[in-house]
């Protein structure tokens, strides 16, 4: 998708700190970070939300990274939170399906 900033950030378009990549997915730090640590998951292939995936073991590879990168920085033992906003109640704003990864604090439940 020419016009999609995540496919140019899986393409190397638009520079990222990657902090971590497959043959599937890549991962880099949100924008606007909620949490101490925010990390984005992101499949290489354009994928518009999760109601547009085809393949489900593409949302595995997906949390494979987020359990991979929770383990690297120590989220394993204080905890961590895995989101995936879809559609407008949800606030999805990008279109590009995206795992949210985010740890560093306590959080509250239910979110708003
Ligand atoms: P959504 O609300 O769609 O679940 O989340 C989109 C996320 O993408 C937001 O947390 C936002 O900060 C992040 N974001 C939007 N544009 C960019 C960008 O160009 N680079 C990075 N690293 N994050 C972005
Ligand atoms: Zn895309």
């Amino acid at each position: 998708m020419d016009e999609c900033i995540f496919c140019k950030i899986a393409g190397g378009q638009i520079p990222v700190k990657k902090l971590g990549e497959d043959d599937h997915v890549v991962a880099f730090p949100d924008l606007n970070p909620q949490t101490p640590f925010h990390a984005l998951v992101i499949p290489k292939l354009h994928v518009a939300s999760l109601h547009d995936v085809r393949d489900p073991m593409l949302v595995g590879h997906l949390y494979g990274m987020a359990g991979q990168l929770a383990r690297s920085n120590g989220f394993d033992v204080t905890g961590y939170r895995t989101v995936i906003n879809t559609g407008p109640d949800a606030q999805q704003t990008v279109f590009h399906l995206h795992l949210h990864v985010l740890a560093g604090r306590r959080m509250s439940w239910p979110p708003g």
